[in-house]
């Protein structure tokens, strides 16, 4: 497919499930879905021409004196311009990071910090509505999004783990925990505050000290919170920022004097990671890509199930590492579930991010546009049916119908790769026995998803299932006292709840 939009594909009609008269009945009844716009003033939050890197508390120019531009994924207009953090501005940050480390932060009292944490937290309650402009604005994900899930649960997170920071030593019946040092930690573009949230909060309630790298596409909420950090008077150093692509998540992970690397990323980087950080003794954390199988037992609630799975896989465009990518359907009830799906695919709405009526926002960057391209286009070569929502897509900006492919086996590449798009693909199975092995005929593990009206049911395939988080009756729910994490290729350590405070201490 050339171009940037997946508008070159139509619905396929061959052994397309529902008839084309029903598919026709159901586009108008799409249509007559339209809702007047309600867009969120991009004007709520100030953007920098040029941002610095933060280190020691102050902004400060890149030595190595390279900017980069950062976009609206949703217009591709320039939003500004951020410094390129280079080797010896790694350095400087680790430098700053481990003075703090000694003379301040591992020194003072778990109730001190406590405090600071809390401070964080509340101020990014405060700044809420500017960061939920801003995440919209810079990551492409619709404003209904940002605003109800991302911010809320990044000021969550620095919540909870500001109330352990005094009850360290409670935490593990009574075993005293100790910082592990500097902390290097690298996060994606899909949840870009939520991320650092996750990485920030439970290594500062640890008494470490931090240097982050942000993606290369969304850095500027990581920005905004660095100036969250100075109001929040945070002592120099403790938190660093240094913006960049993957050469300055190199320089971070590898630089000798850091003692833990915390990397959420695809399952290629984690890889190298690993490989670059054999026998360094860092204490290392892997939160890498997923396949996750939500599964709809003939017995579930099926509307119930049918928001779920849309829940599950189109939330965020499909650019969640624990998104419900394939959906394993009992045989007896595909065919009613599809014409559900199709049905409310169509009632979707994808659009300006900025608008509260958007349902699917833009894709972040034309680098992922392209990828999902290529893998929807393999799955149309290699056999499966597509189905999308019809209709207009806008003219400028990197965009992608949600769209979910029948007649797969578990072969496809569809079937298989991680797409990080809201692509779904549907396969059957006929007893609980083979929904299992199917579920677990995947090199990742980070999540599934169980519908069935039966508890003993859902609970015994809930044992089954080898994957770190596994909603029953419900899909994507994030909570900071839940531990999230994977198996196999998903990666390893736990973020979230008491378990992720292990992560960051030394245990005696
Ligand atoms: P990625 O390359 O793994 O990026 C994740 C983070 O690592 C980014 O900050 C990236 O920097 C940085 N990075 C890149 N190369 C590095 C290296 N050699 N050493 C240290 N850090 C490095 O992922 P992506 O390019 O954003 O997307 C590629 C695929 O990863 C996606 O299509 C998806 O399949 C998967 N993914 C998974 C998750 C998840 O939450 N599990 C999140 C995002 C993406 P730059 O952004 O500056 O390149
Ligand atoms: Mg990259």
């Amino acid at each position: 497919m050339k171009g940037k939009k997946s508008t070159a594909i139509t619905t396929t009609e061959k052994k397309a499930i529902p008839t084309r008269q029903e598919q026709q009945d159901v586009i108008r009844f799409g249509q007559a879905w339209e809702y007047s716009p309600s867009i969120e003033s991009p004007a709520i939050v100030k953007i920098a021409p040029r941002y610095n890197l933060f280190i020691n508390g102050k902004f400060v120019a890149p030595k190595s004196g390279k900017y980069f531009t950062t976009i609206n994924p949703a217009t591709e207009e320039k939003l500004a311009e951020v410094a390129e953090a280079g080797e010896a501005d790694v350095d400087a940050a680790v430098k700053a990071a481990r003075n703090a480390y000694n003379k301040v932060w591992s020194k003072m009292p778990g109730k001190e910090r406590a405090k600071y944490i809390y401070r964080i937290a509340r101020l990014i309650q405060d700044r809420a509505r500017e960061l939920a402009v801003l995440e919209s604005l810079n990551g492409g994900k619709p404003i209904r999004e940002s605003r109800d899930v991302d911010i809320p649960l990044s000021a969550a997170h620095f919540f909870y783990y500001a109330g352990w920071a005094d009850k360290l030593d409670y935490a593990f019946g009574g075993r005293k925990l100790s910082p592990l040092g500097v902390a290097g930690q690298v996060i994606p573009w899909n949840f870009p505050l939520l991320m650092a949230a996750w990485k920030l909060a439970p290594a500062l309630a640890c008494g470490n000290t931090v240097v982050l790298k942000p993606a290369e596409t969304t850095p500027l909420t990581a920005l905004f919170l660095a100036e969250i950090l100075q109001e929040a008077e945070l002592p120099d150093g403790v938190v660093n920022i240094v913006t960049g692509a993957g050469a300055t998540g190199a320089a971070v992970v590898a630089h000798p004097d850091v003692d833990k690397v915390a990397f959420t990323g695809s399952t290629a980087v984690g890889k190298k990671i690993q490989q670059a950080l054999a026998g360094s003794g860092k204490k290392i954390t892997l939160e890498l890509g997923g396949k996750a199988a939500n599964i709809i037992f003939e017995d579930a609630a099926l509307d119930q199930a049918i928001e779920g799975i849309v829940n599950g896989i189109y939330f965020n465009q499909g650019h969640v590492c624990c998104a419900g990518s394939r959906l394993l359907v009992q045989e007896s009830i595909h065919d009613v579930v599809v014409k559900k799906l199709f049905r409310r695919l169509q009632t979707l709405r994808v659009g300006n991010p900025l608008d509260k009526n958007t349902d699917i926002g833009a894709i972040n960057s034309r680098m992922q546009l392209d990828k999902i391209c290529e893998l929807v286009n393999s799955g149309v070569a290699e056999g499966a049916v597509m189905h999308q929502k019809q209709g207009k897509l806008p003219e400028k900006g990197y965009w992608f119908q949600p769209t979910f492919f029948t007649n797969v086996t578990p072969s496809l590449r569809i079937a298989r790769e991680e797409i990080f798009g809201p692509v779904l693909s549907i396969l059957t199975f006929r007893t609980p026995e083979e929904a299992i092995e199917k579920a677990n005929n995947t090199f990742y593990g980070l999540s599934a998803g169980i519908w069935t009206d039966k508890g003993s049911k859902a609970m015994k395939i809930a044992n089954a299932m080898r994957a770190g988080v596994v909603w029953i009756n419900t899909f994507n729910k994030f909570d900071p006292s839940s531990p999230f994490g994977g198996y196999k290729e998903s990666g390893y350590g736990r973020e979230g709840g008491r378990q992720g405070l292990l992560d960051y201490c030394k245990v005696e």
